[in-house]
């Protein structure tokens, strides 16, 4: 995929929401938000709220910001806030300005919760959480005014601070906004808006011992950023309402408002940091970059390419539907980036030996071939590509017989060599089980890249020098999950294939392949896509990822 293509995010309904507010006036600029929250590393459905975001802001020459929407000090960490800016750059965005954080409005929250005190729309609840739970209500039934609901403003600005100063318990007090216990939105129950925490965060440290939640943060964030349109998934529809009650009952100018799409589901992939973290906990998979995960980082690891990422986001498009796109759709955008870019290569993944005869005779003397590295373009070059009397190829491409479907080797017949002779199998030899372990083969002269009377072989397969190759281990994924919703189960690890790894030690390739450096992918003839893995390599020693196989049906290895 070239990265000049048009990468304009295709109209949507945030498009056409976005073009009236311009036309009205309601806004002059755009200014767009990715709020992560530093609890785990970023996955596919991230890259779309990051693609959707931060293409926004660059088709209408607006601003995002990249905001890390850290108010819960338990479960963040440095890591995951290192992780996710990498991410977002790798993916090619930059966000506006400095990087932000909810903490770095913690202050100011605090003052917006005390106005809010102020004009009795809030009180210090000493209720249990469990008494809080119970008196919530049902969809059917309404809530149970709390016995605390009804204090003075003086003992709740009292209370909350001594909430802040450290004055109660874990559980002992909470902030709760006053709305209305009836409410068909359960989310509107007068919901806690802050609560004790003795946890260190980080970033304010100790500072804190009283933490705001989500919805009272959230909204009163985009107000301070001046955020237009903020756009969150489906599960947020209920609290849009709390959204605007809050930026309806504080002094704060500027009003965004949220909107809410579908988010992504892929089948056979887990989109839930909390299972993402128990797949890494467990040692299920090699870390939140695995390759068979699609975390950003594993996809990253996988081979994928940024401009593939966004190529799938722009497809799946943006919408209230709520669906699941196949994993098919994801596969097709790196396989059609690297069909363009990845120059070609030979890797023989389950070598077998076999012997030309006749090397050395007159028309079969080829020491090398000169072979483009990639058929449609001739600008990528070319190279040289070993050849002698003994080569490798792959077992799965010789058979003593087979029947006509069988285009490969077989005894007595003829193959041509990808970029090489025509060659036929005369005779194997076989160990003490009955595996071939050599074939003898003869080369018909002067049938290098060229044509030659009487002979019309049906099949090409490919090959490296084994008197000349680079030797390494190949890691060949498929799917993790032997169900394409593995968040359907209750017990979701039970659906991981213990096969999605087959380890291939010992592969020959092309002896250029012996200096890829990470970054690097290549197709790997007849066999499919492949990368350098970046947490095996060694200079002069990379082993490879298979990234995804030639075509969607094909077995990456028969
Ligand atoms: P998780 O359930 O994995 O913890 P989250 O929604 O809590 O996901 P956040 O870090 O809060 O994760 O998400 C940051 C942004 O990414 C939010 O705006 C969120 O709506 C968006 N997002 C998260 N998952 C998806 C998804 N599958 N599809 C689209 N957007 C998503
Ligand atoms: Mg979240």
């Amino acid at each position: 995929m070239d990265e000049k293509v048009e990468e304009r995010i295709p109209r949507n309904f945030i498009t056409d929401i976005i073009d009236e507010d311009l036309k009205n006036g309601r806004t002059q600029s755009v200014a767009t938000r990715f709020p992560p929250e530093p609890n785990g590393y970023l996955h596919i459905g991230h890259a779309k709220s990051i693609c959707l975001n931060f293409g926004l802001a660059r088709d209408y020459n607006g601003t995002c910001n990249l905001r890390f929407d850290d108010t819960n000090p338990e479960k963040e960490d440095m890591e995951y806030i290192k992780s996710i800016e990498n991410d977002v750059k790798w993916l090619g965005f930059n966000w506006s300005g400095a990087i932000r954080h909810s903490s770095d409005y913690f202050e100011m929250l605090f003052g917006f919760a005390m106005e809010l005190i102020q004009k009795g729309l809030a009180y210090v609840d000493e209720s249990t959480p469990e008494q809080i739970k119970n008196m919530r209500g049902t969809l059917k039934e309404p809530g149970v005014n709390s016995p605390y609901r009804d204090r003075s403003v003086e003992e709740n600005a009292r209370l909350f601070q001594d909430m802040r100063d450290g004055k109660f318990k874990e559980g002992e007090a909470c902030l709760r906004a006053k709305i209305d216990m009836a409410s068909p939105f359960m989310c509107m129950r007068d919901p806690v808006i802050y609560r004790v925490r003795y946890a260190a965060h980080a970033m304010t440290g100790d500072k804190w011992c009283i933490y705001p939640m989500y919805d009272f943060t959230h909204c009163i964030s985009d107000a301070i950023e001046n955020i237009t349109h903020s756009i969150c998934t489906l599960e947020f529809q209920d609290n849009r309402r709390l959204y605007d009650w809050v930026l309806d009952n504080i002094s704060i100018k500027a009003r965004p408002h949220q909107y809410e799409m579908s988010r992504l589901n892929l089948e056979y992939s887990i989109t839930s940091k909390r299972k993402l973290n128990l797949l890494v906990d467990k040692g299920v998979v090699d870390g939140w970059d695995d390759p068979r995960l699609t975390t950003i980082s594993g996809l990253r690891r996988r081979g994928y390419t940024p401009a593939s990422i966004r190529e799938f986001c722009r497809r799946i498009g943006v919408t209230k539907q709520e669906n699941t796109i196949e994993m098919s759709a994801l596969e097709s955008c790196i396989r059609e980036d690297l069909n363009v870019n990845a120059p070609r290569a030979m890797a023989v993944l389950r070598p077998l030996k076999l012997i030309i005869e006749n090397y050395g005779q007159e028309g079969v003397e080829a020491t090398s071939f000169e072979v483009p590295n990639h058929p449609d373009h001739p600008e990528m070059g070319t190279r040289c590509i070993s050849f002698s009397k003994e080569i490798y190829i792959d077992e799965a491409d010789f058979r003593e017989e087979a029947n006509k479907q069988y285009k490969r080797l077989k005894l007595g017949h003829e193959v041509r060599l990808r970029h090489g002779y025509i060659i036929k199998a005369i005779s194997c030899d076989k160990d003490e089980n009955g595996r071939v372990v050599c074939v003898h083969a003869e080369a018909v002269p002067h049938s290098a890249g060229a044509d030659v009377e009487g002979h019309k072989p049906k099949g090409v397969i490919h090959f490296v020098d084994a008197n000349n190759c680079f030797r390494t281990d190949v890691y060949l994924y498929s799917r993790l999950f032997k169900e394409p919703n593995p968040a359907a189960f209750d017990d979701f690890l039970s659906t991981v294939d213990e096969n999605s790894l087959e380890i291939i030690k010992d592969a020959a390739l092309e002896l250029s392949l012996k200096d890829a450096v990470v970054g690097q992918s290549f197709q790997f003839e007849r066999e499919g896509y492949f990368c350098v893995d970046s947490k095996h390599f060694k200079p002069s020693q990379p082993v490879f990822n298979l990234t995804v196989a030639l075509r969607e049906t094909k077995k990456v290895v028969a």
